[in-house]
C-alpha cells in the first residue's frame, strides 16, 4: 500500500512532485518550447532532482532498477501532475542488457546507457507471419522475419529483438538496424504522437555473442523485461488516473451561473464514486505488485493483473471525466484531450487486454501460477 513508507521514499515522492509541480508542468504546458529544447530542460530538472537516473543501475551489472516501490513511488508522483510520460524524464534503463559481459557491454550497453545509442523492442509480428527465427551458421545466427511495430524504431541503432533459434528456442538478439538483410519496411505514428518502425530480416548475420543469455532463456529475458515495463505502465496509469480524478473533482466543485454545481447531480455523483472506487483498487495492486517484486517473488501474473487494471481504469476515468466535462474537454490540447489519446495506446502496447487475461488464465490453468 501506498501508506506506512518509509521516511526516505517520503522524501522522494515529495521532490518529485515538487520538481514536476514546479518545472516539468510549466515545460508540458508551453506551446512554443521546441519538442528538443524541452526535453532537455525536462532532463535537467529531473537530473537536478535525483530523479532521472532512478532507471539505472551504477555498477551497469545484475539487477537493472532500483527497487519496485522505489520507481513506482517518483513515477506515480511524476503521473499525479499529468508529467511522468515526458521524453526525457527518465534515463534509458539497461532492460534486456543488464548485465551483459564484452564486447556488447562496451559496444552497446554503455553507449545506450550514455544516450548515444538508441534501442527498439521487436517483439510484435505481423497477423500470420511465420515467426521471426534464426538458424546456426558457424558463429552466426542468421535472421529471417519481420517485426511489425517497433517505438522508437525509425530512430533506433539497435534492435533486442525475440526470436526462435533452430534447435534452440527461443532467444532474444541484439541487432544493428544498419546490418546488411536489415530494411524499414514501413514508418507510422500512433494517434498519441509516438513513432513506430516495421523491419523486415533478411538473412541477416548477428554474431553469437548478440544472443542475450544462454539457449531457451529468450522467453524468460523476454518475461522480465515485459514485466518491468508493465509495473512501469501500472505506475503511470495509477498516478494518471488520480490527476484526472483531481481535474474533474473541481470541474464538479464548479458553480454554474444557475449556482448549482455539476457534482450535485446524482448522476455525476455515481461516476465519480465509482471511479475512485476503481482508482484505489488500481492503486493497491500496484503498490502490492511492487512489494511482492522486491521480495523477490514470480511477480509475471500479478504485473499482467496490475497493469491490465490500472490502464482500464485510466481509461475509464478519462472517458467518464470527457462525457462529464462535455465538449470543451474534446478541444485539441485540453489536458483530457491530450491524455485520452496516449491513455488509450495503453490499451495495446505491451499485450492486448483480452489476450493478458487469458495469459492470466493460462498461469493459474496450466502453471499453477498467480495469486489473489
Ligand atoms: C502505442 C503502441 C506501442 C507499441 N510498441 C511496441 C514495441 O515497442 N515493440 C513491440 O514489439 N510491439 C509494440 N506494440 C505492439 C503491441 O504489443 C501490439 O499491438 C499488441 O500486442 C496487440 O497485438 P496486435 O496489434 O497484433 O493485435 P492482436 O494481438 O492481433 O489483437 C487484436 C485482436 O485480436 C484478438 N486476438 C488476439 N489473439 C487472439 C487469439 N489467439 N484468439 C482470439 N482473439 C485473439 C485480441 O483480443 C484483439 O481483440 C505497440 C503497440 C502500440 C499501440
Amino acid at each position: 500500500m501506498p501508506e506506512f513508507l518509509p521516511a526516505e521514499l517520503v522524501a522522494l515522492r515529495e521532490r518529485a512532485e515538487r520538481v514536476a509541480r514546479d518545472e516539468l508542468v510549466p515545460l508540458r504546458d508551453d506551446p512554443d518550447l521546441d519538442p528538443h529544447e524541452r526535453s532537455r530542460r525536462v532532463r535537467a530538472a529531473v537530473e537536478a532532482a535525483g530523479i532521472r537516473r532512478l532507471t539505472l543501475d551504477p555498477g551497469l551489472a545484475g539487477r537493472a532498477d532500483q527497487p519496485a516501490l522505489t520507481l513506482l513511488v517518483a513515477r506515480e508522483a511524476l503521473a499525479r501532475h499529468g508529467v511522468a510520460h515526458l521524453p526525457g524524464v527518465f534515463a534509458s534503463s539497461p532492460g534486456l542488457l543488464a548485465g551483459v559481459g564484452e564486447p556488447l557491454r562496451s559496444t552497446h550497453l554503455e553507449p545506450l546507457l550514455a544516450g548515444e545509442k538508441r534501442a527498439g523492442f521487436a517483439f510484435t509480428e505481423p497477423v500470420g507471419a511465420r515467426p521471426s527465427r534464426a538458424r546456426i551458421d558457424g558463429d552466426d545466427r542468421v535472421v529471417d522475419g519481420q517485426k511489425s511495430y517497433v517505438t522508437g524504431g525509425a530512430d533506433a541503432d539497435f534492435l533486442t529483438a525475440t526470436v526462435e533459434v533452430e534447435g534452440q528456442g527461443p532467444a532474444m538478439v541484439v541487432i544493428d538496424v544498419d546490418r546488411p538483410g536489415v530494411s524499414i519496411t514501413r514508418r507510422f505514428a500512433s494517434f498519441d504522437g509516438a513513432r513506430h518502425a516495421a523491419f523486415a530480416f533478411e538473412e541477416v548475420r548477428v554474431p553469437r555473442h548478440c544472443v542475450l543469455g544462454a539457449p531457451g532463456e529468450g522467453r524468460g529475458k523476454a518475461l522480465e523485461r515485459i514485466s518491468e515495463v508493465r509495473r512501469m505502465i501500472a505506475a503511470d496509469c495509477v498516478g494518471t488516473a488520480a490527476w484526472l480524478l483531481e481535474l474533474l473533482e473541481t470541474h464538479l466543485a464548479t458553480e454554474r451561473r444557475d449556482g448549482r454545481r455539476p457534482g450535485d447531480e446524482q448522476r455525476a455523483r455515481l461516476r465519480f464514486g465509482d471511479l475512485r472506487v476503481q482508482a484505489y483498487a488500481a492503486r493497491s495492486m500496484a503498490y502490492r505488485t511492487a512489494r511482492l517484486t522486491d521480495a523477490g517473488e514470480n511477480v509475471v501474473n500479478e504485473c499482467i493483473a496490475a497493469k491490465l487494471f490500472a490502464r482500464e481504469v485510466a481509461n475509464a476515468v478519462a472517458d467518464a471525466a470527457i462525457q462529464l466535462v462535455g465538449g470543451e474537454a474534446l478541444v485539441e490540447g485540453h489536458p483530457l484531450e491530450r491524455t485520452y489519446r496516449r491513455l488509450r495506446t495503453l490499451r495495446l502496447a505491451e499485450g492486448e487486454s483480452d489476450v493478458l487475461r487469458v495469459n492470466v488464465a493460462r498461469g493459474r490453468l496450466d502453471l499453477g501460477q498467480g495469486r489473489i
